[in-house]
């Protein structure tokens, strides 16, 4: 019988060499874009040999080594930020690469022994893959289990935050209990389920569960972003940056990432630049910013119909971007109030679908002073709104307010 596990041996450094190399070039295994070289390859070499000796004649139905190399490797993983998928795609390399550095050794077999390396190859890796599993779960687990345990005491911390005071920073602690407690119940329902039946591991409703953790972490952190942009400003310490901008080569660059949310909702999205000025001195990030929140907020609060952006020269000195939609639209009351951080307009329920931190606007408002422009709003319940941001030709960074 041909023994392959020497092969393997032989050829091992290469063939970690080049799974390394091909984990860290698949666009889909996105931990390892903040990883050295070194911490991709760690534990891997340990898996290989691990395959080598299950795959070796003289020990063959000792899986144990492999076990616990995936164990080490899964924790290991964990730790580092690997989604389950991604785990598996890295095996998934694994395999290709180990049967290509096999082939020549495979074609010299006879028909039974091929047969029987090919199945031990696949059955050690498949191993490998569910004891990877396995730890990865259990690093997650312990995980879950302090983040729950951090969270709940920032929720109480909060919670005496929000009954001291009535100012801002109450406010945010207000905003970001919501998605907290959401985290804290969730995480808590997943441990549960864990616990209860472990068999469970990587079941539909466990992924949802993660699923909403995630969402109400990620609304978290724009909640916080969002904060700290306007007390940046609010501080004086948001810095103009201006040059000499094409102002449709910016629009375009906004419409090309959110042009996906209008598709999704199937709205149609219109742009006409024909009358936007040649050349105008600005902050292109400021203008985007702009645009993106203006934008996406005509997206989240339109069912149906058309979202469009007209840009064009306003006067002599100014330009103007008008945003069109025909969406909720917003009563006229209420109309003063949007620019005022967390302020919404609709109810609690459709503002917490619309997944908006309340904050859009204010930040927008403040970037419009930035650039010495002015915003209007013209909206009529029912009908639609739009936004229109009219700016200066030249927003020269000396007379910014820093
Ligand atoms: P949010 O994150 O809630 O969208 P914003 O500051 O961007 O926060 O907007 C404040 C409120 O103004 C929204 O909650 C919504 O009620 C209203 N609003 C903003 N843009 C629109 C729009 N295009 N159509 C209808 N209502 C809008």
């Amino acid at each position: 019988m041909m023994d392959f596990s020497q092969t393997l041996i032989n050829k091992s450094d290469a063939i970690v060499e080049q799974w390394v190399e091909a984990v860290y070039q698949d666009e889909q295994i996105e931990a390892t874009k903040e990883l050295t070289f070194k911490a991709v390859r760690d534990s891997l070499p340990r898996v290989l040999k691990a395959l080598a000796t299950v795959l070796s004649e003289s020990e063959k139905s000792d899986l144990q080594t492999v076990v616990d190399a995936s164990l080490e490797h899964g924790l290991l993983r964990a730790e580092q930020g690997f989604e389950p998928a991604e785990i598996a795609r890295e095996y998934r390399l694994l395999r290709f690469i180990i049967f290509s550095f096999l082939e020549e050794d495979l074609l010299k077999a006879s028909p039974v022994e091929l047969l029987r390396a090919v199945r031990l190859i696949d059955t050690v890796i498949d191993e490998a893959i569910a004891r990877c599993f396995n730890s990865y779960t259990h690093g997650r687990l312990q995980e879950l289990e302090q983040l729950q345990s951090q969270l709940r005491l920032t929720n109480q911390e909060l919670t005496r935050l929000v009954r001291a005071s009535k100012d801002s920073l109450s406010q945010l602690a207000h905003e970001l209990k919501t998605p907290l407690t959401s985290i804290i119940g969730y995480a808590d329902l997943f441990l549960r389920q864990q616990r209860q039946n472990p068999e469970l591991k990587d079941s539909y409703s466990n992924l949802e569960s993660i699923e909403r953790v995630m969402k109400s972490g990620r609304l978290i952190l724009r909640l916080i972003n969002d904060t700290l942009e306007i007390s940046r400003y609010d501080a004086g310490r948001m810095i103009l940056q201006p040059t000499v901008i094409n102002v449709c080569e910016v629009i375009n660059s906004v419409i090309e990432i959110i042009e996906p949310l209008a598709r999704n909702k199937e709205l149609s999205l219109i742009v006409d630049c024909d009358r936007a000025p040649n050349q105008v001195t600005t902050d292109p990030l400021r203008v985007q910013q702009i645009l993106t929140n203006l934008l996406s907020n005509a997206i989240r609060y339109t069912e149906s119909g058309t979202v469009s952006l007209q840009c064009y020269q306003e006067s002599e000195q100014t330009w103007a971007i008008s945003i069109t939609d025909t969406g909720l639209g917003i009563a006229s009351d209420a109309q003063s109030k949007i620019f005022q951080p967390y302020f919404r307009a609709v109810s609690e329920q459709q503002a917490s679908d619309s997944h908006g931190t309340g904050l859009g606007l204010a930040i927008v408002s403040r970037l419009v002073q930035l650039l010495h422009g002015e915003i209007k709003v013209d909206s009529q319940l029912g009908k639609g709104s739009t936004f229109t941001v009219i700016l200066p030709l030249y927003s020269g960074s000396h007379s910014s307010i820093e």
